[in-house]
């Protein structure tokens, strides 16, 4: 049967722009439908604006360090509506260029919900396609907890839109976005508090590297309260918010942003119609090779909730375009040692595993850890430290795992990323050349052994 499409992607971001611009590119016929904008979540209200709101908070700390170095600077001012027309003028510019990736790669672009009515077919806007392939590509949604007021409070969604800096935010959640966030708006000037529910935030980031980002934070001022959840929220007369904690203490906020993890976005997709199963935690289901419970429907990025991040979306879009219409490039992701940065204020970054980890897979393991106060900041009063910190297996000399808090780590990271990959050893570390002088340097010059 003939079908009017080879392949039928649904949702134009990270892994769908991706996946589809490759197939088409290998010759199928293809079509993207997007319900809101193209690029997707990092685009628009992910990666790239957060970035940007980054480097706006970030530009504090140079104003700080500027004296050290002889400059003497009027009172800084800062405006949010210029950072973010700015920030979104930009955006709109990545708009066009990802219509432009799309309509000149051949991809039929259409704008709307699209929904599945069979196996082979989907509706957008009243108008029925058929295809030979269904790829499911429609990311992920912020989760926020069922409480009272919850409709008072804010999500990554918002927060890139707001119309002013709140003066007090309240920030829920210890994972990515809250850590990031709090850093943002901490950092442009809003009295701001996090809150986690466990004792230390970053579950599952290397045990080191939360303990050093939380001193830091606190050092820089950030109110952190752990063990601490939010019963309810309540507007008071005078507009601003009042959030009722579980142990009964009542914060005043004007911004409660919640980042307490992300759904997958399957609303009025019509999976109803389809075989398609969702796994036990409500993302789609898939074989290693992002097929469905459905044989003609793939899933891949945000909506599988295998590892969230968009480089892992960009290669599992790619993979099912290679495995579809050129099986003979075809490589499976590999899941192993994917590096990945928190920005936060240090930023974070890691690649392989934490101590934790390495222990429980049985290593013998070997950590090296340095901590010291960048160059940059000797001709400052600022004490903040770097920690750089090294997992070694002790029986095949093997690094297992690279973690940094301190400037530029998600740069660094990258780097280290290749060398796990090919896996170095610690040999091989201690005899590549420093680059001098970096802070990077310290990860081919740590010697003794800390544990
Ligand atoms: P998405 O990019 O979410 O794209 C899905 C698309 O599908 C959307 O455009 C949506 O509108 C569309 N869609 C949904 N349903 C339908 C439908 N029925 N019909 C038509 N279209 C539909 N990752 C990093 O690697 N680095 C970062 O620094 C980073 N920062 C982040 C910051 C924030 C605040 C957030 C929220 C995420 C961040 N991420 C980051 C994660 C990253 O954005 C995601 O992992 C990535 O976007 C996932 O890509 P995807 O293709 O699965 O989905
Ligand atoms: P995460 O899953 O990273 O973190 C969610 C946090 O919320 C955890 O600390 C979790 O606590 C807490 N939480 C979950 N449910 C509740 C609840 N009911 N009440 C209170 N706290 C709760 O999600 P994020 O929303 O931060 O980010 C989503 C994903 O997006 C990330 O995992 C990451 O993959 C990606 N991302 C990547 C970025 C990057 O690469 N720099 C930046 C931003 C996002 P607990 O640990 O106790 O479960």
């Amino acid at each position: 049967m003939a079908y009017d499409f080879d392949l039928f992607v649904i949702g134009a971001g990270s892994g769908g722009v991706r996946a589809a611009r490759f197939a088409a590119g290998f010759g199928a016929k293809v079509a993207v439908a997007e319900s809101r904008y193209l690029g997707g979540t990092c685009v628009n209200v992910g990666c790239v604006p957060k970035k940007l709101l980054v480097y706006g908070a970030h530009v504090a700390d140079e104003l700080e360090q500027a004296a050290g170095f002889g400059w003497t600077l009027e009172e800084g001012h800062f405006d949010w509506g210029t950072l973010i027309a700015n920030k979104n003028r930009e955006i709109e510019r990545l708009n066009g260029i990802y219509r432009n990736l799309l309509v000149n790669s051949g991809v039929t672009l259409l704008q709307g919900h699209a929904r599945i009515t069979g196996p082979n077919e989907v509706e957008v806007d009243g108008q029925r396609y058929s295809a030979g392939h269904i790829l499911i590509a429609t990311g992920g949604w912020p989760q926020v907890p069922d409480i009272p007021g919850k409709e008072l409070a804010i999500t990554s969604n918002e927060a890139f839109y707001l119309k002013a800096l709140p003066r007090r935010v309240l920030v829920v959640g210890g994972g990515y976005i809250a850590v990031e966030f709090a850093g943002i708006f901490q950092g442009l000037g809003a009295a701001t508090t996090l809150l986690y529910r466990g004792d230390l935030f970053l579950r599952g980031f290397d045990g080191s590297v939360r303990t050093h980002l939380k001193e830091e934070l606190e050092k820089r001022g950030l109110d952190l309260q752990f063990n601490a959840d939010i019963q309810r929220i309540d507007k008071l007369e005078d507009g601003s918010l009042k959030a009722t904690l579980k142990d009964g203490r009542e914060l005043l906020a004007d911004c409660v942003f919640y980042a307490t993890g992300r759904r997958p976005m399957l609303d009025n997709l019509g999976l109803e119609n389809t075989g398609v199963e969702l796994d036990e935690r409500g993302f789609i289901r898939v074989d290693e090779q992002y097929q469905t419970t459905a044989p003609s429907i793939l899933a891949i990025g945000d909506v599988i909730g295998r590892v969230q991040l968009t480089p892992v979306a960009l290669a599992e879009g790619m993979a099912v375009a290679r495995r579809l219409f050129k099986p003979e490039q075809y490589r499976p992701v590999d899941y192993q040692n994917i590096p990945t940065a928190v920005f936060s204020q240090p930023p974070i970054g890691t690649v392989g595993l934490t101590e934790e980890q390495a222990l429980q897979a049985g290593h013998k393991v070997q950590v090296f850890e340095s901590r010291f106060r960048a160059m940059k900041l000797t001709l400052t009063d600022i004490q903040e430290k770097t920690l750089m910190k090294l997992v070694v297996d002790a029986e095949t000399d093997k690094v297992l795992g690279c973690h940094m808090v301190g400037p530029d780590a998600g740069e660094i990271i990258q780097g280290l990323g290749i060398a796990l990959k090919a896996g170095a050893t610690k040999q091989q570390f201690d005899e590549t050349i420093g680059v001098h002088p970096t802070a990077a340097e310290e990860f081919v010059t740590m010697r003794t052994v800390t544990r």
